[in-house]
Order: C-alpha cells, then structure tokens, then sequence
C-alpha cells in the first residue's frame, strides 16, 4: 500500500468550539514522506504531528506552543486516520479546529471533496509487538499486538442516559463512516455554564455537541446512536492515536480513558522501543487483510 495524500486543495469555515469565532481551515496536498504539518495561520509558525509537540490534553488535544497553538485536533485526526491520510497541509486561521457538528462527518466529508490520491512511496505503520499500559486514578488506556487496528472503550458515568457503555470496534473506513464518525461530543450543562463563565466553550451549542442536564438529553433531535457517547470516546482515541502520525497495526483498549491518558500512552509507546516498529506497508505487514480495511 502507497502513502496517500488528498488530490486539490479545500477549504471549510465553522465556529470555534472555545473561542465562538469562525476558523477557516484550508487542506492541501503534500509531498510523500512530508507526514501531516499544521500551519497556525496568524503567526506562520509550522507544527508537526507528533506526540511531542502535544501541549495540553486537559479539555481538547491540542499541538503547539501558546499563543501559536491549535486546539481539538481529534476529531479531524480520526477522518484522517480512517482515510489513511499520510502527508497533508492543514492550515488553521485561530487557535482551535471548527468543531462543526461535534463530530468527525464534516472532515469526512471535506476529504471526500478533496479526493484522497496515492503516491509514490510506501506507507509506513506502527505495528505493536507488545503491549504498552497507562493507567492513572482507575482509568486505563493500552496498546496490544493484533493483525489489524482494533478500539475497545468503556465508560460508566452516573447519569441515567449514559451509565456504563462498552463499545469492541474493528476498524474499517466504512465501518468508520458509518458507526464512528456521526457520533458527537458530548458535554454536561453544569460544566458548560462553568466554563463560558470563565471565556471557553463560547462557541459550544447544541449544534455542535450533545447537551445533557442532570436527567436528560437537550438535543431537540435526541442521540444518532443510543450509545453515542462509548462511539465518539472511539473516534477521540482514533484521533489521539493518529497524533503519531501512522496508522497503528495493533488493538487499543480503554476504559474512560482521557486525551491526557492517549497522550500518556503514546508517549509511552515511542520510550519502548521493544513494543512496536515501523514498517513499510507491502513488507513485513500482511498486505491482503489489511488493504481491505482501508478501502
Ligand atoms: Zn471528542
């Protein structure tokens, strides 16, 4: 399998979740083994996708030293992760993505405009060989050997439309389109308020995340999935896991795992260099099965 980048160049405007203000957000082609590299528009500075130049993981994942950063990089890195995306420029005019609706459709959605083109060099992928464990106040995030890319998740929240959700996914980009990439954010009314009172979250609404009080949802349309919320903990640890800029052969696990947690594990992953090696795609890897996965 080739390395893949998109074949135009597409742009999209929508509201930052925090600052409330349009983000225009430009995709453009890049040359084989260039990997993807975020532009912060405003101050020209260029940032690498790399475990290492994630800053904060306490409300969004977010690349970049302050003031030139850029915020909530997840959900576009799962679309990018499921369209097996290795090279790409992605310009952002602010400090965070456009949230969209909340989850990573409207990404799919620009990739499928852009077109998505091989080129001319082999891909690389993580495989795992061992496994690789964080774990912190009960909360559990891992890495294992497996023959193609796996996510397990598990929440359990004292609330009545949540309560415990486990989800076992077998990653596929159709599977993705249509069993991960609908599935939106989600945030509790109380922490909202609490927020906005302290200048975040100003462009949070219920057109952009699910909403819950205390007993119910607030969406007027109500949820895509009745387990929306284990789907989009997926899609999070997709994106966090894209941070290493590969496509990781191996099976990830989680139970309420973080973006502090994701970004805890791969940087756990890269100091063990016993757990996992990079390979060309076509080699070592097992080319049929895994082919199949990202048509
Ligand atoms: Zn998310």
């Amino acid at each position: 399998m080739l390395q893949q980048t998109i074949e135009k160049s597409v742009e999209v405007t929508g509201i930052g979740l925090h600052s409330g203000e349009p983000i225009r957000l430009i995709l453009e082609p890049a040359a084989t083994d260039s990997g993807v590299r975020f532009i912060h528009a405003y101050s020209a500075t260029e940032i690498e996708l790399k475990p290492e130049n994630v800053t904060e993981t306490k409300l969004a994942t977010v690349i970049g030293r302050r003031p030139n950063s850029i915020s909530t990089i997840e959900h576009f890195l799962s679309a990018l992760y499921a369209y097996s995306i290795d090279n790409l420029k992605v310009t952002v005019f602010g400090n965070e993505m456009p949230v969209m609706d909340g989850s990573a459709v409207s990404f799919c959605m620009l990739l499928d405009e852009a077109g998505v083109v091989k080129q001319n060099a082999k891909k690389s992928v993580i495989v795992i060989k061992k496994e690789v464990k964080v774990e912190q106040d009960g909360k559990v995030a891992l890495l294992k050997p497996a023959k193609s890319p796996k996510f397990n998740f598990n929440i359990e929240f004292d609330h009545p439309v949540i309560g415990a959700q486990s989800f076992a996914y077998n990653f596929s980009k159709s599977s993705f389109i249509k069993e991960i990439a609908r599935a939106r954010t989600f945030g509790f009314l109380r922490d909202i308020q609490y927020l906005q009172s302290i200048n975040l979250a100003l462009g949070a609404s219920l057109e952009n995340a699910i909403g819950l009080d205390e007993h119910s949802v607030l969406n007027p349309e109500g949820l895509r999935f009745e387990n929306e919320f284990v789907r989009h903990k997926i899609l999070d640890a997709m994106g966090d896991m894209m941070v290493l800029g590969s496509t990781i052969i191996g099976e990830y696990s989680a139970v309420a795992s973080s973006h502090e947690l994701n970004h805890l594990l791969t940087l756990k992953l890269l100091e063990s260099s016993d757990a996992y090696e990079v390979v060309h795609f076509g080699t070592k890897v097992q080319m049929q099965e895994l082919t199949k996965v990202f048509a």
